[in-house]
Order: structure tokens, then sequence, then C-alpha cells
């Protein structure tokens, strides 16, 4: 029987447990009898080193002021990230190793795995690999934001619980013989640590998004579309004894949503999801969602341009987004808009277009997020940029993470001109808003607060 310890590692937002190497360790005890135990280092270095906030964000009694503290709360993680991981690029250890690297020694591990979910874990990670491999602990990667630089000082990088299961076994497993039919056990985690007034428990109900439609996504790059057996997440919210629930597909087709929403009805849940904008969510169905407890929805609008949302290939018009809108609002939903700033070719009538269209909708909008484009490698965009208008792509390499990509446009608003306007528009955006504009940085809060009506 070997040592297995799964970890998480700094710096995220603390807000809930992390789905990935819960994900991991229920599969593993389903499939195998050795020590598997899982480490959540994120959450210990938040707890360390931010532990007023902590307080304070577990008490909404006194979050009058939430926008002053989340603020603040923001500014001094952005800073302390950063230092930290410069730290990491220079060689020396970030803060508070010593003590998090004890927390894994201290659990004698044969084989550490860790999960990579955002690059702004690499740097931390990258410190941690390099040092217990130094000291003859197996290290093994997966997940989304695993590159070269980390690739090159773990023992091994695996797409899937399979081959960490293979692994951990040092033997071919067989697929007919692996029991996936297991609800997630998030009891392995001290849920009331996390960052929210009560525990918001991650769910999936699909492997990846089944449009992989918009032309600027690389999420779905790798997995085949499938869904989550119903009674497996049904055993998982009961297990879990949450009352609420963060299903973070990037996106779930309505006749998966309908049928979820029959299994949440009787379990007196709330809950909430991110989906497109489309025409086939009208206010029957919003309000059939509703009726199960889904008091939130992440709206992926991103333009309020029809010209845009065709070259986004987003799949959405204007006026389906606004009929849409007022139906989930109408239906007792809370509506969160995201939006993008700056796609490539966008115009400055265009950008102000956008504008007009969230105050036009600004009744049925409870928070509006914006972005400036970025672009992503593994992209349509990216592989062929001059149908974007795309002149020139420029890639800068960094030490730990994968390289900046900056590129050049012929037509339409720079990058740099898009993040000035969207900064000129700032107080016009958050006169829209009617949750805290900071609840951005913690769309758990709002999961916690906004109940609906
Ligand atoms: S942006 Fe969302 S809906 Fe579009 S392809 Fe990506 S995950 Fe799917």
């Amino acid at each position: 029987m070997k040592n297995v310890l799964l970890v998480y590692v700094p710096f995220c937002t603390p807000a809930s447990p992390p789905y990935s190497i819960t994900n991991l360790y229920s599969f593993l005890k389903s499939n195998c009898k050795d020590n598997i135990s899982v480490l959540d280092l994120n959450l210990e270095f938040h707890k360390i080193k931010f532990a007023s906030f902590s307080a304070y964000y577990h008490d909404f009694n006194k979050w009058d002021n939430y926008n002053e503290v989340t603020d603040q709360y923001r500014k001094l993680t952005v800073k302390t990230y950063s230092e930290n991981n410069k730290r990491v690029v220079k060689g020396e250890k970030p803060e508070l190793f010593e003590e998090l690297l004890g927390g894994i020694i201290d659990r004698k591990p044969e084989i550490v795995a860790f999960s990579i979910v955002y690059s702004s874990q690499a740097f931390y990670a990258f410190a941690l690999v390099t040092e217990l491999t130094k000291r003859g602990i197996k290290c093994v990667l997966g997940g989304p934001a695993v590159n070269d630089k980390l690739k090159a000082v773990a023992d091994k990088v695996l797409e899937n619980e399979i081959e960490l299961l293979s692994y951990i076994q040092n033997m071919e497993v067989s697929h007919d013989r692996l029991n996936f039919n297991y609800a997630l056990d998030y009891s392995v985690f001290d849920l009331k640590d996390y960052f929210t007034p009560y525990p918001v428990i991650p769910l999936k109900a699909t492997t990846t998004c089944y449009y992989k439609g918009c032309t600027f996504c690389n999420h779905f790059k790798k997995s085949p579309y499938m869904e989550y057996s119903l009674e497996m997440i049904e055993e998982t919210v009961v297990k879990s004894n949450g009352k609420y629930f963060f299903l973070i597909d990037d996106m779930i087709p309505l006749s998966m949503l309908l049928k979820i929403s029959k299994v949440f009805l009787g379990l007196n849940i709330k809950w909430c999801c991110q989906l497109r904008p489309t025409k086939e969510l009208t206010l029957d169905v919003l309000q059939e969602l509703h009726a199960s407890g889904l008091i939130l929805i992440i709206w992926g609008v991103e333009s309020g341009n029809d010209r845009v949302l065709k070259l986004m290939n987003k799949g959405t018009n204007k006026e389906d987004i606004q009929r849409v809108l007022a139906a989930s609002h109408n239906g007792g939903i809370k509506n969160i808009v995201y939006i993008i700033f700056g796609f490539p070719t966008e115009t400055k009538e265009e950008f102000l277009e956008t504008i007009g269209f969230l105050k036009l909708n600004q009744e049925n909008i409870d928070l509006v997020s914006t972005a400036v484009f970025g672009l992503q490698k593994n992209t349509l965009i990216y592989n062929n940029p001059s149908r974007f208008g795309i002149t020139k792509i420029i890639e800068t390499e960094r030490t730990v993470i994968e390289p900046r990509i900056d590129y050049q446009t012929s037509i339409g608003l720079s990058n740099s001109e898009a993040k000035k306007m969207r900064d000129g528009h700032k107080r016009t955006l958050g006169k829209i808003n009617k949750y805290p504009k900071t609840m951005n940085f913690f769309r758990e809060h709002m999961l916690c607060l906004g109940q609906g009506s």
C-alpha cells in the first residue's frame, strides 16, 4: 500500500474546496486500496497570511463595508502573490515555504500529486516540486496550467485520474474494471475554513463545454463531452451536507440543466452556473430552473454588438441576449454579465454600443464583470490571426510560466486603447451593479448573498 498525497498549491482565491483533487481523491478511493490523502495548501497559506480577512468573510453581518475591505484584500493578495512569484523566479523560497513543505513531509508520502489549475499556482508548485524531488519524493503533476517549466522538474505529467492510478500501481489499468460511479467526498476538507460565510461546494455536471465554438476559447481542447451520472451528482450533494453549490462547468446544455434541476428540486439547495444566453432559455425554462434552487447565473454575454458576437462565434445575438436576461430576471434569478472589451477588430463605436447595451438592460443586470481581450494559445484566433485583423503575434519568454502573448492589429481598438476606454467607463458600469463590484473577486459570496426572489 502506497502513501499518496494530493496537493492543491497557492495562489488562488480560497473560496471553496478544490474540485480537482476532490475528484481525484474520490476516484482513487473507489478504485484502489492505497493510502490516499489530500492537502489544500492554498487554503493553509491564506489562513495564516490573511487571518483577519478569513474572520471577516465568515460573518456576513459585518459586510457593511464589503467593497472597501475586499478592495484592500485584493490589493494585498495581488502584491503578496507577485512578490512571492518573483522570489521563486530568483530561486528563493516563497513565504511560509517551510510550514507548507512541513505539512507535506509530515504525511510521509511516497508520491505527491499536484493539481495545477491556474497559472498563478505554477510558481509555488515549482518551488515545492523542486524541493521534494531533491528529497527523493516522487512528484507528479496534472491540470490545465501545467507548463513546460513544471514538466522539466516533475517526475511525470499525467493527463487524468486513470493515468494517476496506473502510475501509483505501476501498471496499466483496464478501463472495464474501473468504478466511475462514485460520489465526490468533500468531507476530507474542513469546509468551514474557506473564506465564505457558508460552505460553497463546487460541482460538475459535464466533462467539458459541449458547444466548443467560441473563437477565443481553449477550455475544451482535450476532453470529449460527457455528462456525469445524475445519481452521483445527487449523492455528492446529499453527502456534502451543503446548502450552496457552484456548478463550475463552462457551459451546460439545456437538456442536462433540466435533468439536474429535477434532481435538485427536492434537495432544498441554492445553486448557480455559467451559461451562454441562447434563445431556448425562455421564461418558462428559467422559472423551472429557479424552482429547483438556481438563484444566480453568470452569463457569457461578451459583447452588445452583433458583428463582434458573430466574429466570436458565440451563437448568440443582441436581441436574444436581451430577452434571456429579462426572462432570467423575471424568473427570480440574479444575473452576472461577463463582457470582453477590445476583441480584435472591435471599433470605438462597437465598444460604445456594448456600454449602451448594458445601460439599456441595467434593470435586468445585477453585476457586470469586464475583461479586456487576451490572446490565448490553441484558439481559433491564435491559429488564424489574419481572419481577426491580427498582423503580428509577439511571444515573450517567462521564467516559470508560459510566454506572455501580445499582438498587433490592423483595424479596431488596440489592447491598450480598449483598457483605457474601459477604465473611462468604470463609473457608468459601476452604476449598473446591484452587488458590490468587488464580488467579482469572490463569486461564491454572490451565491451566499444572492437569495433570488
Ligand atoms: S467560451 Fe464558454 S461557451 Fe464558448 S466555447 Fe468556451 S467554454 Fe464553451
